[in-house]
């Protein structure tokens, strides 16, 4: 490729709300074999809305108020709508003392003399807590493709709330236009895998690599290369930095964090995920003019 084209290129890219910060990501997108989308904020809103709350010990509005008072401490999406839902239910939130934040499974804090611990299955089991209780709320909110968020307090399972994220407009169509073109796509989520797996379905996404850790999205990203070829990746850097660096193309969407920007290839202005396709047709009609 001359230097003029892809210059040529890049502006005509950037008329379009496609910002490629490396001339050589133009050229590198149009072998691009398969796509890896991250899920939570990129094929979907990102803001996610409870949608169950199941109290299985204890008073359910305090336990609620308890569970925002520590979700305060989070800067995870779902973290927002908890604290959403307990303003809703015009709750006093407690005070909240030592508190931590665990990447990929949730918060851990003290809250007056009680543990209280809210995430996943995973920091539940980590934690040492006994998930049998949990069991039918759990069962019942996977089957509808929800993300459960689950709460113990000292050891005790004490609630079930359900969270649920819609999708973005476009999402489907940007899957089906990358097949016609004859490419993979793969969505990579932290999430649980029936709920990763409702979101797939719901758009046409055959792969899912669910219940990812963070740092795990990089690995999967190798993997995947390894299987079909030369790989892109789309994400809204939250916890997906490294798989958009690692990635042969990483392209950083949304309202576009600064981490996101820092290492991404190509920075997609707005949210609306077929502007993949637009970056993908433009790499192709530029590189096919030079040959
Ligand atoms: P994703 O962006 O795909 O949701 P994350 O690694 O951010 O992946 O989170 C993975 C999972 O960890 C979430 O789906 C959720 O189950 C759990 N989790 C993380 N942070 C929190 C939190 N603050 N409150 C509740 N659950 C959390
Ligand atoms: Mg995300």
């Amino acid at each position: 490729a001359t230097p003029t084209s892809i210059m040529v290129g890049t502006g005509r890219a950037a008329e379009l709300g496609v910002l490629f910060r490396k001339g050589d990501a133009l050229q590198a997108l149009q072998s691009v074999k398969v796509v890896a989308f991250d899920k939570t904020g990129t094929l979907t809103m990102g803001a996610p809305v409870v949608t169950d709350i199941i109290a299985l010990f204890g008073d359910e509005n305090t336990v609620l108020a308890m569970v925002a008072a520590v979700e305060a401490k989070s800067e995870h999406p779902i973290a927002r709508a908890i604290e959403r839902a307990a303003a809703e239910h015009d709750l006093t939130l407690p005070a909240v003392g030592r508190a931590r934040a665990v990447a990929g499974h949730g918060v851990s804090a003290q809250v007056g003399d009680h543990q209280v611990l809210v995430g996943n299955g995973r920091l539940m089991v980590r934690e040492g807590v006994e998930m049998a209780a949990f069991g039918a709320s759990l069962e019942m909110l996977e089957a509808q493709g929800r993300t459960p968020v689950l709460v113990a307090i000292d050891g005790v399972p004490a609630m079930v709330l359900g969270v649920s994220d819609r999708v973005r407009a476009g999402s489907k169509e940007a899957v089906a236009m990358l097949h016609a073109r004859g490419l993979s796509v793969v969505m990579v989520s932290g999430d649980t895998k029936r709920a990763a797996r409702a979101i797939a379905d719901e758009l046409g996404i055959d792969r899912v690599e669910a219940e990812v850790l963070p740092k795990g999205k990089a690995e999967i990203v190798a993997a995947l290369r390894a299987q079909f070829g030369q790989i892109a990746f789309v994400g809204d850097g939250i916890n997906d930095a490294p798989a958009l660096a690692s990635a042969d193309v990483g392209l950083a969407v949304g309202s576009g964090t600064d981490v996101a920007i820092e290492a991404a290839d190509v920075v997609l202005m707005g949210a609306d995920p077929r502007a993949v396709v637009t970056a993908l047709d433009l790499s192709r009609k530029v590189m096919r003019n030079i040959r």
